[in-house]
């Protein structure tokens, strides 16, 4: 493998090399690719990856939600020149404070990066020195307070800066727990519902302790009064996804909130240094990205769009029921992906086929579609669906259920 031809012959399978090297019919394919420039490429296919409709959400795995051709202009345009970076997170953050009447905003690695550095910042304040030093929290406030039904996996995000999560139940819980190293109160809004503390008295608690509170909405977009609701409601920092309803880039997150934990958790960020975050980079492209996506989401209809995806699902729905045997409810979340969403189920008496059969059929087939599920149930959102993929959603499911 060690020949002059092997080496040459595995460089020209890259695309650009191939096409500089020149070396013949074999590499046509991908010298063509190169010569013909990006715009004539299928990367995914080159790639030999399989794409597919989203009737799932806004899944990671699944990479996020797409964007509009605005947010790619933005992108675009953002890479055609230098700025400072920091210059640059600064009038954005005042754009975004503006757009969503907060005190301040900037743009972070996601709604998880704005954990990290939203505590960070909260932990070690303007001090460059505290900066330095974390993830070693001695001598700082390192306690953050968290309801034992708001427990994710996405608390990792907060003990990334070193500090402990200490669980409670109950508002007396709360206030016994609260001591010199509290840092923060933190608050998921997804499980507004299974906590005993809700905001209001989350919000004075910290208050009258003064102790800074945080909540995580990284998938409470929409609805759009989301953006504007917990601010205004009193929570030092507020945290959403860029990358999930707000269709930004799905690297980008917006804490939103409070001035002064805002501008300490930058000192967090690149281009500093000898930080924690330095690994949560956030580039120009993405940073023009997610303001413009953010104008796009503001500046939309709403009602339309709901009422679209209401029309998606009743399409998809009726379409399933017309096989003997299946059941169709639609539901839409009261918090985190609150959108029109159909869960499907059958008699497996009539239909011989598991939730998970269904599911890998509907994958399996061309074009494929994702969809999400448990072993009683296929479920369907169209918010990530370029529209008129529902139509195609809907004879697949119909056909994959009347084929069982
Ligand atoms: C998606 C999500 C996150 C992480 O958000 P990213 O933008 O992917 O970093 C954090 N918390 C909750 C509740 C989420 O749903």
């Amino acid at each position: 493998m060690s020949s002059r031809r092997n080496v040459l012959k595995s460089l020209s399978a890259l695309p650009l090399v191939g096409g500089l090297l020149g070396t013949g019919a074999s590499t046509a394919t991908a010298a063509e690719h190169a010569a013909a420039g990006v715009a004539g490429r299928n990367f995914f296919k080159e790639l030999g990856l399989r794409t597919f409709i989203n009737a799932a959400g806004t899944y990671t795995s699944m990479t996020g939600s797409l964007m509009h051709d605005e947010v790619l202009s933005a992108i675009t345009y953002g890479a055609t020149e230098y700025v400072n970076l920091d210059e640059l997170q600064d009038k954005v953050g005042e754009r975004i404070a503006e757009l969503l009447d907060c005190e301040y905003a900037t743009v972070s690695s996601g709604a998880f990066g704005a954990m990290t550095i939203g505590l960070a910042g909260i932990m070690c304040g303007m001090d460059e020195e505290k900066v330095a030093q974390l993830p070693d929290t001695t001598g700082l406030k390192d306690e953050v307070i968290i309801q034992k039904s708001h427990e994710v996996g996405y608390a990792h995000a907060l003990i990334n800066t070193g500090a402990k999560i200490v669980w409670v139940e109950t508002a007396r819980d709360l206030e016994n727990a609260i001591n010199e190293k509290t840092a923060m109160l933190w608050f998921l809004n997804s499980r507004t519902d299974d906590g005993e503390i809700k905001y209001d008295e989350f919000i004075a608690l910290g208050k009258k302790h003064g102790i800074p509170t945080f909540i995580d909405c990284a998938a409470d977009v929409p609805p759009v009064e989301n953006l504007f609701k917990f601010t205004r409601m009193g929570f030092d920092l507020v945290a959403f996804s860029g990358g999930k309803g707000l269709r930004g880039p799905q690297s980008a997150g917006l804490p939103l909130g409070n001035r002064k934990y805002i501008e300490a958790a930058r000192l967090h960020t690149p281009p500093r240094g000898t930080t924690i975050g330095r690994g949560m980079k956030v580039n120009k492209e993405e940073v023009l990205g997610m303001m413009v996506a953010l104008e796009l989401y503001l500046a939309r209809d709403h009602d339309e769009e709901w009422k679209l995806w209401e029309d998606q699902i009743n399409l998809i729905s009726e379409s399933a029921l017309s096989v003997d045997g299946v059941e169709t409810e639609i539901h839409v979340p009261p918090y985190a992906n609150h959108v029109p969403s159909l869960r499907i189920r059958w008699d497996e008496n009539k239909i011989n086929m598991t939730a998970e059969d269904v599911r890998n059929k509907l994958r399996d087939g061309h074009p494929s579609i994702e969809t999400v599920g448990n072993r009683e149930e296929v479920r369907i959102t169209t918010w990530m669906m370029d529209p008129g993929q529902e139509r195609i959603v809907a004879k697949r499911i119909k056909e994959v259920l009347a084929n069982a």
